[in-house]
């Protein structure tokens, strides 16, 4: 075959010129015709549409034009012509075709028809090759772009902390144990425990659930960083919105107090999907018809918006900003509160929102995102920074539709004395922590910060419902599988 430079299938379908010899390489998604003429939808992975080869049947051996089935590695040289075909401008009439890689399509999973979720989930490794697939990870590519993309702009520095921690002050309980040690000849101390001393690293260690400590280091020195990196918790909850392993962006900043720290967390959720809208909008529209066709069955009042309509109603609205105080006034006067319809009812001040609650202030309430303020000290982190009246903390939480929480923050606590004393409080062994106090030694100032759940991001532009949907290689309890 002769030897063309590879044009990619996203280029191609660009192009209104015709008449050039071009070669494309892909796999085969669907082959129909008759004894004259056979059409090849080829996909190569660049974009969400395939691209059209028509191939004259009597110009082939039938015996290579067997091997061109579903799921097949092809390389086709051909002429560029006007499609007559609807949907595209451009075909690819073929003169020459290699069959790089055969498939066994009697045993291939993926048939030429609709699939469940929950099967392609099974089979996670083809399922990049369905156009849902195709088109999230498309998208999840974007987005991360996207993010360096912002806060390059804005003069922020990324900052890699480290995956395996001494510390587990932030992630009580919630951790996987990193270790070397013999699990079936565990070295003991004459006490009885187990001797991390003989671990790896002479101490007990764990995977990160968070970047943001070590971040408030480098934020009170470099002024504006963000961490992007894979964080792990072994939470015991198998919801549609929880990960064992996700991956979190997490920017920290000196000198920005509660504020500036909402401000900012609007401005990039609101960059990040106009992101997605000026350059991902093929496969939004066709995730967009994928939704819509999931819902065709669902009563019109459990119907969500359209996911194009969503995002940019998004984009065009302010957050609500509200306390914490306010927000359960609302919640424990709301309908579904009254008529016991929540699974957790609201009693007052002090009870933890879950995402049912969040929805309801966001979906039906006020009908625009919010971000929640000042909540009670005893459902946040130790770090966040006291309010005068000794009861709430400078915590902020952005809620969003079909999502819930979207991103965490606070402002942090940075004198050294109330921080030390909240530490004590809550049982954080603060001697361990004397790195982090140090910096409340030296030269504390206000900072601020929060975490974006990558993977509820997507979740959300992607309007996809099962947040293992929206990572390639999902990490969940009971499942490691790929
Ligand atoms: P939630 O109440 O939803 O469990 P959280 O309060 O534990 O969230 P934070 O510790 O504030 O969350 O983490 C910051 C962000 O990380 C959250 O706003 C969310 O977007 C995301 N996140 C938290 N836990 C998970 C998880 N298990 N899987 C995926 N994303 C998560
Ligand atoms: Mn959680």
């Amino acid at each position: 075959m002769e030897q063309i430079r590879r044009t990619k299938i996203t280029d191609l379908l660009k192009t209104t010129e015709t008449g050039q010899i071009v070669n494309v390489k892909g796999w085969v998604r669907t082959k129909r015709g008759n004894k004259q003429v056979n059409f090849v939808a080829l996909n190569d992975g660049t974009c969400i549409h395939n691209l059209q080869i028509v191939v004259d049947v009597p110009n082939f051996d039938e015996s290579q034009l067997k091997r061109i089935t579903t799921g097949a590695a092809v390389s086709i040289n051909g002429e560029v012509c006007a499609s007559t075909g609807s949907g595209q401008a451009v075909e690819v009439l073929a003169k020459e075709i290699e069959v790089m890689g055969d498939c066994d399509v009697d045993k291939y999973p993926l048939q030429p028809k609709k699939h469940s979720l929950e099967f392609l989930r099974e089979i996670a490794h083809l399922r990049f090759r369905t156009n849902t697939f195709g088109a999230i990870a498309r998208v999840r590519h974007a987005m991360i772009f996207a993010v360096h993309q912002f806060f390059t702009q804005k003069g922020f520095l990324n900052i890699h902390t480290p995956i395996i921690t001494a510390s587990d002050a932030e992630g009580a309980g919630e951790m996987f144990k990193v270790t070397t040690l013999d699990l079936d000849n565990l070295p003991r101390t004459e006490e009885g425990d187990i001797n991390f001393k003989e671990d790896f690293f002479g101490k007990a260690t764990n995977l990160t659930v968070s970047g943001q400590l070590e971040g408030e280091l480098a934020a009170l020195a470099m002024g504006e960083i963000y961490t992007f990196g894979p964080t792990f918790r072994a939470e015991n909850s198998n919801t549609s919105r929880h990960l064992a392993e996700f991956w979190m962006i997490e920017p920290e900043m000196a000198f920005y107090d509660l504020n500036d720290n909402m401000d900012l967390a609007e401005e990039f959720l609101k960059f990040l999907i106009k992101y997605a809208l000026d350059n991902c909008l093929d496969d939004l529209k066709f995730l967009s018809n994928r939704l819509q066709e999931e819902e065709k069955g669902k009563k019109a009042e459990d119907k969500t918006m359209e996911l194009i309509e969503k995002l940019e109603f998004v984009l065009s609205n302010d957050f609500i900003r509200l306390p914490y105080t306010e927000a359960i006034d609302i919640l424990k006067n709301s309908k579904p509160n009254k008529k016991g319809k929540f699974k957790y009812p609201i009693d007052g001040f002090g009870s933890d929102l879950q995402s049912e609650h969040e929805r309801y202030l966001v979906e039906k309430h006020f009908k625009k995102p919010v971000i929640l303020t000042d909540y009670p000290k005893d459902i946040k982190a130790f770090y966040m920074k006291q309010n005068e009246d000794g009861k709430t903390v400078r915590a902020m939480d952005v809620l969003f539709p079909q999502i819930g929480e979207i991103i965490g923050g606070s402002q942090r606590e940075e004198n050294y004395d109330k921080l030390y004393n909240r530490m004590t409080e809550m049982e954080i062994p603060a001697e361990e922590m004397w790195w982090y106090l140090d910096t409340r030694r030296f030269g504390s100032v206000v900072h601020s910060g929060f975490g974006l759940g990558f993977e509820r991001l997507m979740l959300f532009v992607t309007g996809m419902g099962n947040i293992r949907d929206v990572i390639p290689f999902p990490r969940t309890p009971k499942t490691a599988e790929f």
